[in-house]
């Protein structure tokens, strides 16, 4: 039972991502008042590619937005839908992540971020999450009671403060909250000598089929399309580099293609790239983790990539931030009158999950991008191995479903 006192309770969450919609979901669920503010002008509705594993899909039900959820995962094929290319351009078929037996959904981020937003606006004016765009967090000082903070309105410049319970830093790996109140990025990043670059394309490498995954992996670079079932497949390019470049500093497009140069021969590498220039926008950054011994300080919690960013190689992260943000509003609604017992109860029981995956995030890096030819050996013959199990029991289901449900296939 929530005491009348918690149901005045306010909280600011800076961020309109995935973590903190979930967490302002969370919130109001918990008999908070959360507001949210967002950097940008607008909600944001494009995303990369996005594998939305079994916890991010039990933390979507449990947030109450399953219904609202669209996935986008290829009808499976006998043979499979996900095809490795050689050196010498043929095509052979591998074990891709949607073949895992656990139920990955396939999604968009935007997928995501709709289904979270459809949440946070609620049947009605009532319900409705309070957004403030183009607002920013400046200056957070706690006192006795309650947190202040100094706002920014982008659009007219002025600066006002307002009071808090709480303030939830769901403002991404390069967060501001945790600048202000925890410290410099550099004590919470850890650089992973890597670099990404991700985007919708307009059209299939040509001669696959639509929904098809396509990979040309070789050592310390690697470029994946990852297909899907009712848009276009999403192109993600990673590759390891000692010189982390100013990803400001001169086009991204031209450091892309010069990590790529000698590979592009390849018509599959060659129709990326070139996809790559014609895509309206894309995600050009590079590829750190975050490594906080606390995630929360006194009366600022932080959620999400800013609290723990596992990065893209783990293919965790909106997992991680939908089970952060669902389970922070679960740790509040059962410690109604103790803020600090709350913040503890959260970390105690989400620790553990989270420093496994981000201990994990090494391992899956060497499938998506080997870090040598040995690596790249050894992880296609394991995963060939896999790959013939596995897609063994997939073709005795298909055939088994096919003849009960009395489909041609
Ligand atoms: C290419 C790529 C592929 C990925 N693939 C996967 C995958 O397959 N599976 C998976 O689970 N995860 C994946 N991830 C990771 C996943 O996308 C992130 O972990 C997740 O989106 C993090 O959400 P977030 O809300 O914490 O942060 P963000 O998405 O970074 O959102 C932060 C929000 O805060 C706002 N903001 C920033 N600063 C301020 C400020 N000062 N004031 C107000 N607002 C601010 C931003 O505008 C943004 O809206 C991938 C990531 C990338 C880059």
């Amino acid at each position: 039972m929530i005491g009348e006192e918690a149901m005045q309770k306010r909280a600011l969450v800076v961020g309109l991502g995935i973590a903190g919609m979930s967490a302002a979901i969370g919130l109001r669920r918990a008999g908070w008042t959360p507001v949210i503010v967002e950097r940008a002008a607008e909600r944001r509705t494009e995303g990369y590619y996005i594998f939305l594993f079994p916890e991010g899909v039990r933390a979507v039900a449990d947030l109450g937005i399953a219904d609202h959820l669209h996935t986008r995962n290829p009808e499976w094929r006998p043979g499979g839908n996900s095809w490795s290319v050689d050196r010498r351009g043929r095509r052979k078929p591998v074990l891709g992540l949607l073949d895992a037996p656990s139920g990955v959904a396939a999604v968009l981020r935007g997928d995501i971020e709709a289904a979270l937003w459809q949440g946070i606006t609620g049947d009605g004016a009532e319900d409705a999450v309070e957004v403030r765009f183009a607002t920013t967090p400046v200056e957070i000082t706690e006192g006795a009671g309650g947190v202040r903070v100094l706002l920014e309105d982008a659009g007219s410049g002025k600066q006002y403060r307002e009071g808090f319970d709480l303030v939830v830093g769901a403002d991404g790996m390069r967060s501001s909250v945790r600048r202000m109140v925890f410290g410099p990025d550099e004590d919470y990043l850890a650089n992973w000598k890597a670099m990404i670059c991700a985007f919708q394309m307009k059209e299939q490498v040509p001669s696959y089929e639509a929904s098809d995954s396509v990979i040309v992996s070789r050592p310390k670079r690697a470029m994946w399309v990852f297909g899907l079932a009712d848009h276009a497949p999403c192109a993600w390019l990673t590759y390891r580099t000692k010189g982390i470049p100013d990803r400001f500093a001169g086009p991204s497009i031209e450091q892309v293609r010069a990590a790529f140069s000698g590979m592009d021969d390849d018509p599959v590498v060659r129709h990326v790239l070139h996809s790559l220039e014609q895509a309206p926008d894309h995600v050009f950054d590079s590829i750190h983790q975050v490594r906080m011994r606390r995630w929360s300080k006194g009366r600022v919690v932080l959620v999400g990539d800013a609290a723990w960013c596992m990065n893209t190689y783990s293919a965790m992260g909106s997992s991680s931030s939908l089970r952060g943000g669902a389970a922070l509003g679960v740790a509040l609604r059962e410690h109604p009158d103790d803020l600090s017992a709350a913040l503890d109860a959260w970390e105690t029981g989400l620790r553990p999950y989270i420093t496994r995956q981000q201990r994990s995030a090494r391992i899956k890096q060497q499938r998506f991008v080997p870090s040598s030819r040995l690596a790249e050996a050894l992880g296609s013959v394991v995963l060939d191995l896999i790959r013939r199990v596995v897609h063994r029991r997939m073709a005795a289901e298909y055939t088994a479903w096919s003849a009960l449900s009395g489909t041609a296939r």
